[in-house]
Parts: C-alpha cells; sequence; structure tokens
C-alpha cells in the first residue's frame, strides 16, 4: 500500500457561470465575449463618478432557473453587497455580488463516482456578481494591458459543500454544470472561452478522520484537464508535506499548466480585507411567489429527468440514454423521431452513429440537420422491412436523405439497392456459390458449421448487398444440409 492510500482527498468548488445575457449585470454594455478590447464599455462599467447601476431581470431569471434545478430554495428578498479591492481590472474599486444573503440556497448534484457509484454533491449557495475585466500579461515584458470588456458581466457563482473526493468527481460534476447551464439556456458553458470556470479548494486527512485537513484554494481552472492535474499535484504534495512531519498552511494557489504544479498567489496572513458593506445603489429585489410559479412553468425538462424518460419509456440502455441526452438538441431531435418509428432502439442508433458524427464532422448544429424525421423514420422501417440491409442503408441510403427530401424507398430503388428475398433470384445465387466451393461445402457438412459465414459472405458478394439476410441464411442451411 502506498502512503498515498492513507489518505482521503476532500474537495469543494466554487464554480463560476458566465451568464448568456445580452447587457451586462448593471448596465446596457454588450456582454458577448470575443469583440476588439475595450469596445464593451460604458461609463458605469468604467466606473465613472456619478454613474448608477441597474438591474439586469435575466440576471435573476438565470439565478432562479439554475436554483431550481439544483433544488436550492429561492431567498424572496435578495441584496446586493459591495466587495472592495484595488486592481488595474476593476476600475470601480468595487464588485457588486451578494454577501448576506445569496438568492439560491442549498440543494445538490449526483454524479457518478469512479467505481460506478454516485456520489451526492451538495451545493451550499449560489449567489449573482459581477466579473472583472481581463489582465493580458502575456503581450509585453514589461507591461500589462488591460480589457474591459468582461468588467460588469454578470455571474453566478455555485459554492459547493466540501463533497468531492477525487478529481474525476470534480471533472464529472463540472461536465453536468456545463450540461445543466447549457440546457437552461443561462450559458453557453464553454470553459475554454472562460464562461465555466471553477476554483478548487483541496485538502487531505487520514482515512477515517473525522476533522478535515487545512485546505488551499487552486483558483481560476477553465480546463478540466488541468483542473484534475493541478487537484492530483496538490494532494501529493500535501501528502507528502503531512508525512514528512510538516502542516498544510491554508493558501490561495496558482496553477502553472507548463510545469504541473502549483504556487501560492498569497497566505492567509495577507487575506484580503473586502470591507463589504450593503450596496447603496440598488434596491432589494423582492421574488414573488408568482414570479417563481411562472419560471417554475417554463423550466426545461432536465438532463437526468430525459434520462430516466429514455430508459423507462423507450426501453433504452443508461448508456445510450445518456449519450442522447448530453446535447438538448439532440435529446429533442431523437424525441421527435420517434413520433416517427416505434423502433426506439433503431432510431437511438441511428442518431447516436450516424447522426451525431456527421454533426461533429461538419460542424452544424443539429438545428441545421437537412434529413427529416420523416425520412429518417422512413429508413428504419425499410432496414426492418428486410428492404435493406443496416449497412447499405448508413453507408449508402443516408447520405442522399442529406440531399434530397425524397423518401429512402424511392433513393434505395433509384439506386438499385433494395434487397431480394425474391426465391428465384437467391436460389441462383446459393446455387452458384455452393457449386463454386467444394471444399468448404464439404468441411460444413463435416461439422464445420462456422463455414455459414463464409457462404452468406459470399452470396452478399455476389449479389452486391442485395440478399435478404435472412431468407439467404435459411436457404443456404436447407441446400447445405440436403447435399
Ligand atoms: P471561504 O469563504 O473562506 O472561501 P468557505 O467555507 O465558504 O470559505 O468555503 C469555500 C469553499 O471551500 C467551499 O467550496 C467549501 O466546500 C470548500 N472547503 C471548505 N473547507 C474545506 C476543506 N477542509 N477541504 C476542502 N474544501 C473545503
Ligand atoms: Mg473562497
Amino acid at each position: 500500500m502506498s502512503v498515498y492510500d492513507k489518505y482521503e482527498t476532500v474537495i469543494g468548488l466554487e464554480v463560476h457561470v458566465q451568464l448568456g445575457t445580452k447587457s451586462k449585470a448593471f448596465c446596457g454594455d454588450d456582454a458577448s465575449f470575443g469583440a476588439p478590447p475595450n469596445t464593451h464599455i460604458s461609463t458605469i462599467s468604467l466606473g465613472h463618478p456619478g454613474t448608477l447601476p441597474r438591474l439586469n431581470k435575466k440576471q435573476i431569471e438565470y439565478a432562479v432557473k439554475l436554483g431550481l434545478a439544483l433544488g436550492s430554495k429561492i431567498s424572496p428578498t435578495n441584496n446586493f453587497d459591495r466587495k472592495n479591492y484595488f486592481y488595474a481590472d476593476l476600475p470601480k474599486g468595487y464588485q457588486i455580488t451578494q454577501d448576506r444573503m445569496p438568492i439560491c440556497i442549498g440543494g445538490g448534484m449526483d454524479v457518478e463516482t469512479e467505481a460506478g457509484g454516485k456520489r451526492h454533491i451538495r451545493m451550499h449557495h449560489i449567489h449573482m456578481e459581477e466579473d472583472a475585466g481581463k489582465s493580458i500579461h502575456d503581450i509585453a515584458p514589461d507591461a500589462s494591458f488591460i480589457d474591459l470588456n468582461r468588467a460588469g458581466v454578470p455571474l453566478l457563482e455555485v459554492v459547493t459543500e466540501p463533497d468531492f473526493r477525487s478529481a474525476q468527481e470534480v471533472d464529472v460534476f463540472m461536465n453536468a454544470m456545463r450540461q445543466l447551464v447549457r440546457y437552461l439556456g443561462v450559458s453557453d458553458g464553454n470553459m475554454q472561452e472562460g464562461s465555466l470556470r471553477c476554483d478548487c479548494n483541496v485538502s487531505v486527512r487520514l482515512k477515517g478522520a473525522e476533522k478535515f485537513g487545512e485546505r488551499c484554494e487552486i483558483k481560476n481552472m477553465n480546463s478540466m484537464r488541468f483542473a484534475r492535474k493541478a487537484i492530483e499535484f496538490e494532494r501529493k504534495r500535501q501528502i507528502d508535506l503531512l508525512e514528512s512531519g510538516g502542516k498544510v498552511a491554508q493558501q490561495t494557489l496558482n496553477f502553472d499548466p507548463v510545469s504541473g504544479t502549483t504556487s501560492p498567489l498569497r497566505d492567509k496572513e495577507d487575506a484580503h480585507d473586502y470591507r463589504y458593506f450593503p450596496e447603496p445603489d440598488l434596491p432589494p429585489v423582492v421574488i414573488s411567489d408568482e414570479y417563481l410559479a411562472k419560471i417554475k412553468a417554463g423550466m426545461p425538462a432536465l438532463p437526468w429527468e430525459l434520462q430516466k424518460t429514455f430508459i423507462e419509456k423507450y426501453k433504452l440502455s443508461a448508456y445510450n440514454a445518456k449519450l442522447l441526452t448530453e446535447e438538448k438538441g439532440v435529446a429533442t431531435f431523437f424525441q421527435g423521431l420517434t413520433q416517427h418509428t416505434k423502433n426506439y432502439k433503431g432510431a437511438a442508433n441511428l442518431v447516436i452513429n450516424k447522426i451525431s458524427p456527421w454533426l461533429n464532422e461538419e460542424k452544424v448544429g443539429i438545428a441545421d440537420f437537412p434529413a427529416s424525421h420523416q425520412q429518417l423514420g422512413a429508413l428504419i422501417q425499410l432496414i426492418d422491412d428486410g428492404k435493406v440491409s443496416n449497412t447499405i442503408a448508413y453507408q449508402r441510403i443516408f447520405p442522399e436523405l442529406l440531399k434530397t427530401k425524397k423518401m429512402p424507398l424511392e433513393v434505395a430503388e433509384a439506386m438499385n439497392l433494395v434487397q431480394s428475398s425474391d426465391e428465384g433470384f437467391l436460389e441462383k445465387l446459393v446455387d452458384d456459390v455452393i457449386a463454386q466451393n467444394p471444399d468448404k461445402v464439404k468441411a460444413y457438412q463435416n461439422g464445420k458449421k462456422g463455414l455459414i459465414g463464409f457462404f452468406m459472405g459470399a452470396v452478399m458478394k455476389a449479389s452486391k448487398g442485395k440478399a435478404e439476410p435472412k431468407s439467404t441464411n435459411a436457404l443456404l442451411a436447407k441446400k447445405l444440409a440436403k447435399k
């Protein structure tokens, strides 16, 4: 047993979700990503004296939606607070946030553990705040650049309880959060662009110990690959420290992806005193029962609810149900397809093995998928009726359906692909193959029954894929037995 196995890792997350609103949290500036630096700014986001913030209704709505999805309690009255600190990318000198009373309290989400079990991750709370601008240190060696487009963009911060026990669980959770915010339409969840990022609080303790260890906080992870590495590095660093008689000091850490190591940003001793105080320029936000009811009524089906439906109603495997619900658009498309076929497994296979890979390859969204549900339902029927093989349907007919409104049978007929179970047609093929392979026939009759596969293949080839497999197989078995 390695010394590392004596310890348990404990992790809690502070997840930042950048909201996909049109405008910023407290002014009308464009909140979209990727514009030339310092073009989405105004006197308000620049913090000019005398300007006043205004609420963005969408930020409230999005916070409530995420809270409801996670089973949180929604606070009826919400206040904002100022978190004061000095930094070049924070022109106001403070960030508007919720310190005293967050909008959502409690709730939770299940994540799948490596061992295949489930772990319930409890949410501590979700609060609303605004983002700071962006400091860019890697353009010039002797200067920093500031882009204030991001200053004031609305955020939700989701704080979990320290319920994670491995980097893998963090990975699964962040993927689920990405999926959830996309389902809800509150954020694009794009980690690369920083729309979804997290601080990882990591501590270790001897297995069986009740008290948590001292924790370190790794800031601003916006790649799960790096987050996993950072947590792994930190776990080992802390265990090594404890094993050599040292103590873990509470610290804020930075992860360097190049070296794969963490290093201190600041110690607890110089921890900020943010001098929080109530934001005087924003009125309290009251969330009425009517408002809550309206939001509830408009909630979309959530990924885990759809998975359950797909397993129970359509009898799909848990694995396929998960694949089909990864993107809301794909799940909706599949549900549409079930209106046009009763072969739900066939429909699932078509979406998973053919449509999704095609979308990925062509970089096209499901909304722009060219073939209709009617065509696809009919394609599945064509396979089920034995008119075409699965292979022919997928490889020859499917690509045609992307270019034409014609139904699959018409396409198959025009391309001369319809399988035949016509006795005369099959008999000739079977007789030829048997005549051409006397050795194999003998071997078959002497007990090598596996050779049926060889005969099937030969008939298929001779028929150019048009021999209907079931009838062919039956005919072959009959003829081979007779001789
Ligand atoms: P602070 O307000 O000082 O950041 P919190 O108690 O609010 O501290 O915790 C912040 C985050 O740290 C939460 O996600 C929480 O789950 C996590 N956390 C708290 N204690 C530990 C610990 N001992 N090990 C790992 N994570 C922890
Ligand atoms: Mg913190």
